[in-house]
């Protein structure tokens, strides 16, 4: 089938701002005829999203993003095709799903310390995964800051003064789990862990599936090449998307934004018989 791929979104049962629905409706729009939710640590929108796509005429890929944490870095990895049964892996993302929760709160606290009254929803488990984009969305409508960006730099972004670290997974667990669940574990976005000789060392010594080559940290031709030239010299799948997440005024803004033709990931579609 012709047309684009989005194979990295994620929705409100992460930290998007779109529904399935209307994630679903915006691919079609866009030309997109494949599209592959990734929330962070949950596979709580995956039902919905599937019965959405088939609505729209949209081929789907189920998928997941976990965030993990290797020599201070943050490494996001991709899970395509898991089993959404699989009682290791509901395990392991409810307890990354709890921590979340709990760091949410600390962030909280430490803003009103700071005098700044913010208010954010936390929900029970088994409902959507919380971050960082939440208590930012959630200063913007209360007046604290313009923009999501703003609250990133100058409160809760990694150094400043209401971040708190979480506990992550690793790597190694996060492919192992992917992998015992039956799905493709995919290197998300190498450019942005910022380091890499430290991807590529994770690349030689893990066993991963592909690399996320064309996405938005990758926008420079040069690094994409990179990339795409490591993919082949690894024998690595290659997988791309927008990570949209509906925030405005951070790249992509609209689903349409970051198109990826089929053919560039079609080996990676073939696996699920696409
Ligand atoms: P968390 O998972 O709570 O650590 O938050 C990380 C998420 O925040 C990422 O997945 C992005 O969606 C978002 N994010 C990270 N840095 C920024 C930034 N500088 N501006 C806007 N959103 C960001
Ligand atoms: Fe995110
Ligand atoms: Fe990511
Ligand atoms: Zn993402």
């Amino acid at each position: 089938m012709r047309g684009m791929a989005d194979l990295h979104i994620h929705s409100t049962y992460s930290d998007g701002v779109y529904t399935t629905g209307e994630l679903a409706k915006m691919a079609r729009a866009a030309g997109i005829t494949v599209i592959a939710l990734t929330d962070h640590d949950t596979l709580l929108g995956l039902p919905e999203m599937k019965k959405t796509a088939s609505e729209f005429g949209l081929d789907f890929i189920p998928g997941v993003e976990f965030s993990t944490r290797w020599e201070n870095r943050q490494v996001h990895i991709l899970g395509y095709g898991i089993g959404q049964h699989n009682a290791l892996l509901l395990e392991r993302l409810a307890d990354v799903r709890n921590a979340r929760r709990t760091r949410l709160q600390k962030i909280i606290t430490r803003l009103h310390e700071m005098g700044m009254d913010v208010d954010v929803p936390v929900p029970e488990e088994g409902h959507r995964a919380v971050g960082r984009p939440h208590i930012a969305r959630a200063m913007v409508a209360q007046g604290y800051v313009k923009t999501v960006q703003e609250a990133f730099d100058l409160y809760i972004g990694e150094g400043k003064p209401a971040y708190q670290p979480q506990t992550k997974m690793t790597p190694p667990e996060a492919v192992h789990i992917i992998h015992q669940a039956g799905g493709l574990a995919i290197q998300a976005h190498p450019e942005e862990i910022g380091d890499r000789e430290l991807a590529l060392n994770l690349l030689r010594t893990l066993p991963y599936d592909g690399i996320e080559v064309y996405h938005p940290s990758a926008k420079d031709p040069a690094a994409q090449s990179y990339w795409l030239h490591v993919a082949t010299e690894r024998n690595l799948l290659v997988t791309g998307g927008s990570d949209f997440h509906g925030n405005p005024g951070r790249f992509p803004e609209k689903l349409e934004d970051w198109p990826v033709p089929r053919e560039k990931v079609q080996d990676f579609l073939r696996r699920f018989g696409l």
